[in-house]
């Protein structure tokens, strides 16, 4: 009989990949907030949390609040690193656009083999970000603001977006709002804030510029997320 941890379902990687982004957002990590980001009942969330225990990849404190086990965050890591590999590769090598990415790397991430995975890390292991901003190595996450908080004038660099639910990541492309853009703050009201860049003015939402994160000068202080803003898709909120 096999001994040791039973292999990982699907299932739980994908809990461990939204785990890991509450925790990587700064949101407590909490059945609650899973049910939200995963748009998922209460019941299905809790059943699936207790099974995540009982296989040793999180604990549970009194006061409900999840923590990864050593192993689990590393088995965390790994699954979030390769799905943002992924995204690099479908993005970079196969021509994917980077507001449909995220769903296919869903698809494909289970069903790679190690020797596939070998060759798309040999195309895209140099890259240090997924299509959407994301650290490839995680831990190596360059602190941000939100967008929605930048002031007027403010210069921007659009580093990161933190929600990568389909429709919102269409919504951005759309208005012309990707990673690594420069602009400055030309507009900004109570609906929505306007990037004005080299290639034109990027109008959004307030509410969506809180999935945005930036680096401005001048800064405002640093602030996490709010943890409505994991809700905005119609689809799984995405990492
Ligand atoms: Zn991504």
């Amino acid at each position: 009989m096999a001994t040791g941890k039973p292999v990982i379902t699907e299932a739980e990687e994908e809990y461990l990949q939204t785990l890991f982004w509450l925790f990587e957002a700064g949101l407590p990590m909490t059945a609650a907030n899973v049910a939200r980001a995963m748009q998922l009942s209460a019941p299905t969330v809790s059943e699936m949390i207790g099974r995540l225990v009982r296989d040793g990849y999180i604990s549970r404190d009194a006061d409900r609040t999840i923590s990864f086990t050593d192993s689990g965050r590393a088995d965390a890591e790994r699954i979030v690193s390769r799905h943002r590999m992924i995204e690099r590769f479908l993005t970079d090598v196969v021509g994917v656009p980077w507001d449909d990415v995220h769903e296919e790397a869903e698809h494909l991430e289970h069903a790679m083999t190690p020797r596939f995975e070998a060759y798309v890390i040999a195309s895209v292991g140099d890259a240090l970000t997924c299509p959407h901003g994301h650290p490839i190595k995680v831990g190596e996450r360059i602190d941000g603001v939100p967008l929605a908080d930048c002031d007027l004038g403010a210069e921007v660099k659009i580093l990161r977006l933190e929600n990568e639910a389909e429709d919102l990541l269409h919504y951005l492309k759309h208005n012309g709002i990707e990673p690594g853009l420069d602009g400055e703050i030309a507009a900004k009201d109570a609906e929505t804030i306007t990037v004005r860049s080299a290639a034109g003015d990027s109008v959004v939402t307030i509410s969506v510029a809180e999935t945005v994160s930036v680096i401005a000068d001048p800064s405002p202080p640093p602030r996490i997320a709010l943890p409505e803003q994991l809700v905005l898709g119609q689809h799984r909120y995405g990492r």
